[in-house]
């Protein structure tokens, strides 16, 4: 076995990444929390679930912030939890709840509730007895999603229940919210309809003697293009990220380039031979893959940027690998992919990335795995 060479007398080898990362701008994503205030007039609240749409909760929801959030909100009472143990001290809603939800956690950390049904109403009402607290709640309505909100025909019961369990100091109604299902379609009737439905659901409210500080309907489509929807606080997810009409994307997926190979034309290329390269061309392999949140089915047409240039994926993404077609100009390991970005730099955006795949941007910018670092940039 002969030894190998002294590091010094090795060629010098220009240093890349050493792993994926995922860079989080969190200029970007306040100059997104300014401009959905500015063009929905009302106050803002930050959704950070799904880990702040990929970007990490907890610095999305600093950057938020810094730049006149007023609000927090998750899906989740764990995500919101997680945020208060964090040092969040922000008012912030919780909106995917079971019936027997933490409600004590929630009550102790003065997270506030979405309320839908009695019997949520009754399990919170009992939990704050218990604790000798008051609850803060959102009574949640269907405005038109047959989703998450009380439909229409079980909300006077739970209004009227509300307001009982407000009488009795047992939770304070802090707000009403509502959700619409075709915001990115500002024209379409539906929209006029959940308005509609939001304000009839807050004259029930009042006639019952509720005074809730905040009215919401709007997320990201409805404040930047639903001016009727907009009321007192917009609720802002994917647009923090900067999905959305004018908005700046937050969230550049670079990669480094483990290895290259030069190979001649016809050479199958990954699981299942699916894909041969067409000419002599260099391939190189990334260290992403459908773990990591690379869409595993992929129109042709998908490619990262590297070398200054759009390199298409070619055959299968594997699970925790990728291979690209360099071209004959080729690339050195140590070069840096980009699989995602803003596209300043002539990258894919998540935009392309969801139309090689088939779905939409959020889907792309939630399933980053675990494994690809978050950065900030710009600290
Ligand atoms: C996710 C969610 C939001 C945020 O929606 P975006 O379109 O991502 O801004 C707002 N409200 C509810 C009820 C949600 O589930």
């Amino acid at each position: 076995m002969s030894a190998l060479p002294a590091p010094s007398s090795l060629p010098a080898q220009p240093r890349g990444l050493a792993r994926p990362v995922l860079r989080v701008d969190p200029a970007a994503i306040a100059a997104n929390v300014r401009r959905a205030g500015a063009v929905s007039g009302a106050a803002v609240m930050a959704v950070v679930k799904a880990d702040g749409f990929g970007a990490g909760a907890v610095p999305a929801a600093r950057a938020a912030l810094a730049a006149g959030a007023t609000w927090l909100g998750t899906a989740t009472l764990d995500e919101a939890v997680a945020l208060r143990r964090a040092g969040l001290a922000a008012p912030l809603l919780a909106w995917v709840l079971p019936v027997d939800a933490a409600w004590d956690a929630a009550l102790r950390l003065r997270i506030d509730v979405a309320i839908a049904s009695v019997a949520h109403l009754r399990a919170v009402a009992e939990a704050a007895a218990r604790a000798s607290l008051r609850a803060r709640v959102h009574l949640h309505v269907d405005t038109g999603m047959a989703r998450d909100g009380a439909a229409p025909a079980d909300r006077p019961a739970l209004v009227a229940a509300a307001a009982e369990a407000e009488r009795l100091g047992l939770v304070e109604v802090v707000g009403v919210m509502g959700h619409l299902a075709r915001a990115d379609e500002p024209a379409d009737p539906a929209n006029a309809a959940g308005v509609a439905a939001f304000r009839t659901a807050l004259d029930e409210v009042a006639a019952a003697g509720l005074r809730p500080a905040v009215r919401h309907l709007a997320a990201t489509e409805a404040a930047l293009r639903l001016p009727a929807a907009a009321f007192d606080l917009v609720r802002i997810g994917a647009g923090l990220v900067g999905i959305g009409p004018g908005l700046r994307p937050a969230l550049t997926l670079a990669a480094p380039v483990v290895l290259t190979r030069r190979v001649p034309a016809g050479t199958p290329v990954g699981y299942g031979h699916t894909a041969r390269t067409a000419a002599e061309t260099v391939l190189a392999t990334l260290p992403v893959g459908y773990a990591d949140g690379v869409p595993r089915r992929l129109d042709a047409g998908a490619a990262v940027q590297l070398g200054g240039r759009r390199c298409p994926v070619v055959g299968r993404v594997s699970m925790d690998q990728l291979v690209v077609d360099a071209g004959p100009q080729g690339a050195d390991v140590a070069d840096t992919a980009l699989v995602f970005g803003p596209g300043d730099a002539g990258e894919p955006t998540a935009a392309d990335w969801a139309r090689w795949a088939g779905t939409i941007e959020h889907d792309v910018v939630t399933g980053i795995g675990r494994r690809v670092e978050r950065a900030e940039v710009g600290r």
